[in-house]
C-alpha cells in the first residue's frame, strides 16, 4: 500500500517537472510563461496563490508573475533583500514555511496585492551557484501547516526555474552585482593571516543544464557509477603529499570517507531520481535539503557534519558532471580569494593552493574540519560573514584579513597598498625570525631560559618543530577529543600520543589529561547544561568521578610512552586529595602495565597545574607530591580576579601585568625554589613577549606559549637583561596602581628591549 502511494506521488513529481521544463522552454513571451508556471504551480500545490518574485539591481525583489494577487501589483510590488517575509527569504537564502504568515515579526503589508485574506505562506529562494535569483512563494486562505515534503517540493520547483532562467534575462542583468564602494565585512577568524586577490565562487564551476529526467533507471545507474568514481578519488586524495603525515586534516577525511557510504544520505538521492530528477539534480536537491536542515542544528559539531556530506555532494556532482574537480582548480585565477557559503575538507583541497590566498565563508566555525586543513595549509580564512553573498561579486578585489576577522571589499588604492606592504612586512619578519629559531634561548646577562610549545593537534608539530621550542609545555589533550565523533579508545588515543612523541624528536613532551567542560565541550558527551561551567564540572572533576576516563587516558599514555619519560599534568586540581586520587589512579595502571608485562615508560614525572586560587595555601603539601607544576595563568587569572576569560567586555579591564600579580607569581617562583621543584607557566602570557618580560623577571625560567610566538619572545629574551628588571619588578609589584603595563614599556624602550 505504502509503496503504490509512494510510487503516485513519484509519478505526479516528474509529470509537474516536466510540464515545468516544457513551460520554460516554450516559444511564448517570458511573461506569458511565468503566468502559466505560477498558474501550474498553485494548482499543484493546492494553493490559492503563487508568486514569483525576481532580484533586480539594487537588491530589490520584484513581483514578475502571480496567480492570485492583484494583477495589478505585477512591476509594482517591489521589496528590498529583507524586507518582508519574500526579502526574508531571499537575505537568508533559505525557505520559509508559516501558517500564519500575518502574525511573523517581518511581515510587510502591500494594499495593492490584496494579500491580507491569506493566512499561511510558504516560499524559497530560486538559487544558482548559491546567489539568490529570485523566491518563489505560495499561499492559502486557511491556516495550514506545510509538511516538509511540500517545501521540498517547492524548492525542487525553484531549481527547475532557476536552471531554466540560466542565460536569460531573467536572471537579472549582470550590473546588478558590484557596487564598487569600498565595504568592510566583518567576520571571524578561523585561521591566522592576510590574504589578497580577486572574488571566485565556490561552485561556480558547475552548472545543471539537466534537470529533469526521461530515464529514472538510466540515472540510478549514473548514481552508482559515480559514487564508485569518487570513492576512489578520495582513497586518492588521502595520499596527497601534504596529507601523507598521519596527522588531524588525514583523520580528517577519513571519516569524511565514512560519509560516502552513508546509506541515508544516498537513498534520498535515488529517492529524489524517482521523483524525476536527474541524478546530478537529485545530488543538488539533497545538498539543499542538507543545508535547510543545517539551518535548524544548533550543535556546531552536527553541522559540520552535514557541511561535509554538502562537500561530497559536490564531489558526487563533479563525477556526474565528468568534471573531477582538477578543471576548476585550474580556473582559478593566479591570486584568488574563494567566497562560499561553507565548504568541507576535501572541497578545499581541490584548488590549487598556489593560487589560492584566502578563504572566506559565510559560515563556518573556527572547529570546523575545513578550518583544521586551512590551518594545516597555511590558508587565511575567515568565516561567519553573512555578507559575502550579498556584497562580494566574482572578480571583486578582495583583502582578507584573518587576524582580525574582516573582509574588505574592493578596497581603495592605499588601503590595498598597505596591506600589500604589511603582507611584505610579514614575511620578511617571518624570515627574520627564522633566523632566530636555532640561536640559543638566552638573556642578555646570560640567563638560560627553557622556551616551549603549547599544542594540541597533530598539525601543529611542524610547527612545535620549526619553532625552535625546547619541548612542548602543555600538550592539551582534549582537542583531538573534541575533533572526533566519538571517545576514542586506548588504541586510538595510543596511536595519538605515540606520534606525538614521535613526532617532537625526543623532545620532552608533558601531556594534560583530559581539561573538558567549560567552554570545551565534547559532541558526544552529555553533561548537563551548567550556569558557570568554567567554575563547573570540567577537567579531573570529571575525570575523576568517572575514573575509567581517566584511567583509560592513562592507560594510553602509559603505552605511548614504552621506554620513554613520560610527564603527565592534572588540570584545575583543586586539593590534595584530588590531587592523592589522580596519582594513585596512575600508579594503578602503571602496576596494570607491569601485570601485563610492558615495556614500561622510562620515568614517569607528575605535576598539576595551579589554575585554581585555593591551591595556594596548599603549596608545600603539593610540592611534596609532585614532580613539576605549571601555572595556568589564564584560568588563574580568571578565578582570582572573578573575571570571566571569554567575556569581551572584561577583556582590558583587569591586568595580569599589575601588582598583586606579580606578586603572585614571585611567590609561587620562591614557594617552587624552596621545594627544589621546577615551575613553569603556560597561559597565553607566556606568548607576549612584554608579559614574558615581566615572568622572567619575576623569576619563570620555563614558559610554554603558542609555536609561532616562541621567536618573538626569545628575540625579546636575548635583549633583556633579566637581573636589573628583577629590582625593578620587586618595586612595582609593591605599588597600588591597576597596571604597572606602561611603565614596564617605558622600561622596554629605555633599555632596548625587543618587543616586536
Ligand atoms: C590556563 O588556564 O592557563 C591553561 C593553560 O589552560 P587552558 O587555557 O587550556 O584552560
Ligand atoms: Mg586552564
Amino acid at each position: 500500500m505504502i509503496e503504490i502511494e509512494v510510487d503516485e506521488s513519484w509519478a505526479g513529481s516528474r509529470l509537474l517537472l516536466r510540464q515545468l521544463r516544457d513551460l520554460m522552454k516554450g516559444r511564448a513571451s517570458d511573461e506569458q510563461r511565468l503566468e502559466r508556471i505560477v498558474g501550474l504551480i498553485a494548482r499543484q500545490m493546492t494553493a490559492e496563490v503563487c508568486s514569483l518574485y525576481l532580484l533586480r539591481p539594487g537588491n530589490v525583489l520584484e513581483l514578475y508573475a502571480t496567480k492570485g494577487l492583484k494583477p495589478e501589483a505585477v512591476h509594482l510590488t517591489r521589496l528590498r533583500v529583507g524586507e518582508g517575509l519574500v526579502g526574508d527569504i531571499a537575505a537568508r537564502a533559505r525557505p520559509l514555511a508559516l501558517a500564519d504568515a500575518q502574525a511573523h515579526p517581518n511581515f510587510a503589508y502591500r494594499p495593492e496585492t490584496g494579500e491580507d485574506i491569506y493566512r499561511s505562506l510558504m516560499g524559497v529562494p530560486i538559487l544558482r551557484d548559491g546567489r539568490v535569483l529570485g523566491v518563489i512563494a505560495v499561499q492559502n486562505v486557511q491556516r495550514r501547516d506545510y509538511a516538509a515534503e511540500e517545501i521540498e517540493a517547492l524548492e525542487t520547483v525553484a531549481m527547475v526555474l532557476a536552471e531554466g532562467m540560466a542565460g536569460s534575462e531573467l536572471a537579472g542583468p549582470a550590473e546588478s552585482g558590484p557596487t564598487l564602494r569600498p565595504a568592510r565585512l566583518p567576520a571571524v577568524p578561523l585561521t591566522e593571516g592576510l590574504g589578497l586577490g580577486v572574488a571566485v565562487m565556490h561552485q561556480r564551476g558547475i552548472v545543471i543544464t539537466r534537470i529533469v529526467a526521461e530515464d529514472p533507471e538510466q540515472e540510478l545507474d549514473r548514481l552508482a557509477d559515480s559514487v564508485a568514481a569518487m570513492q576512489a578519488s578520495l582513497e586518492s586524495v588521502l595520499t596527497r603529499s601534504e596529507l601523507a603525515d598521519p596527522g588531524e586534516p588525514r583523520e580528517v577525511l577519513e571519516t569524511f570517507r565514512l560519509f560516502a557510504r552513508d546509506r541515508g544520505w544516498l537513498n534520498r538521492i535515488q529517492d529524489a531520481i524517482r521523483s524525476g530528477l536527474t541524478a546530478e539534480a537529485a545530488v543538488q536537491k539533497v545538498q539543499s535539503d542538507t543545508r535547510a536542515r543545517m539551518e535548524q542544528i544548533v550543535d556546531p559539531y552536527l553541522r559540520e557534519r552535514l557541511v561535509d556530506l554538502e562537500d561530497l555532494g559536490y564531489g558526487l556532482l563533479r563525477h556526474l558532471l565528468g568534471d573531477d574537480g582538477h578543471a576548476a582548480a585550474a580556473r582559478l585565477p593566479p591570486e584568488a580569494v574563494l567566497i562560499a557559503r561553507n565548504l568541507g575538507p576535501a572541497e578545499l583541497l581541490d584548488y590549487d593552493p598556489t593560487r589560492l590566498k584566502a578563504v572566506v565563508l559565510a559560515e563556518g566555525s573556527p572547529n570546523a574540519h575545513v578550518a583544521i586543513v586551512a590551518r594545516a595549509l597555511e590558508l587565511p580564512t575567515v568565516g561567519r560573514c553573512p555578507e559575502a553573498f550579498t556584497r562580494i561579486w566574482p572578480g571583486d578585489f578582495l583583502v582578507v584579513d584573518a587576524d582580525n576577522g574582516q573582509v574588505l571589499a574592493h578596497p581603495g588604492h592605499a588601503i590595498r597598498e598597505t596591506f600589500a606592504e604589511s603582507m611584505m612586512a610579514r614575511d620578511r619578519r617571518k624570515q627574520d625570525l627564522a633566523v632566530i629559531r636555532d640561536l640559543p634561548a638566552v638573556s642578555a646577562d646570560g640567563v638560560e631560559v627553557s622556551l616551549n610549545a603549547n599544542a594540541g593537534l597533530l598539525i601543529d608539530l611542524p610547527q612545535v618543530r620549526d619553532s625552535g621550542a625546547e619541548g612542548i609545555g602543555l600538550y592539551r589533550t582534549e582537542v583531538p577529543f573534541m575533533v572526533r565523533d566519538a571517545f576514542p579508545d586506548v588504541d586510538a588515543q595510543t596511536r595519538l600520543y605515540r606520534r606525538v612523541l614521535e613526532g617532537t624528536d625526543g623532545k620532552p613532551v608533558v601531556f594534560r589529561t583530559l581539561d573538558v567542560g567549560g567552554d570545551k565541550i565534547l559532541p558526544y558527551w552529555k553533561g548537563g547544561a551548567e550556569e558557570n561551567p568554567a567554575m563547573g564540572w570540567r577537567a579531573v572533576r570529571i575525570t575523576l568521578d568517572r575514573p575509567v576516563l581517566l584511567r583509560q587516558q592513562l592507560r594510553a599514555l602509559i603505552r605511548a610512552s614504552e621506554g620513554r619519560p613520560l610527564q603527565v599534568m592534572f588540570p584545575m586540581v583543586s586539593e590534595v586529595a584530588e590531587l592523592d586520587q589522580c596519582r594513585s589512579l596512575l600508579d594503578l595502571e602503571l602496576e596494570l602495565g607491569r601485570a601485563e608485562g610492558r615495556n614500561p615508560p622510562d620515568r614517569v614525572h607528575v605535576g598539576i597545574m595551579i589554575e585554581v586560587p585555593a591551591l595556594l595555601w596548599q603549596l608545600p603539601a603539593v610540592f611534596e607530591r609532585v614532580d613539576f607544576v605549571s601555572v595556568g595563568s589564564n584560568d588563574l587569572m580568571q578565578f582570582l580576579f572573578a573575571v570571566d576569560r571569554s567575556s569581551p567586555e572584561l577583556a582590558r579591564r583587569y591586568d595580569v601585568l599589575s601588582p598583586p600579580m606579580l606578586r603572585l607569581f614571585k611567590r609561587l617562583v620562591a614557594e617552587a625554589d624552596r621545594a627544589g621543584k621546577p615551575i613553569s607557566l603556560c597561559g597565553e602570557q607566556a606568548g607576549q613577549p612584554l608579559e614574558a618580560m615581566a615572568l622572567l623577571s619575576c623569576g619563570f625560567r620555563k614558559l610554554s606559549m603558542p609555536p609561532s610566538s616562541i621567536p618573538r619572545v626569545k628575540n625579546m629574551l636575548r635583549s633583556l637583561k633579566i637581573g636589573p628588571l628583577a629590582a625593578y619588578i620587586d618595586f612595582l609589584a609593591g605599588q597600588t596602581c591597576r597596571s604597572v603595563r606602561e611603565r614596564l614599556r617605558h622600561y622596554a624602550r629605555e633599555r632596548g628591549v625587543v618587543l616586536e
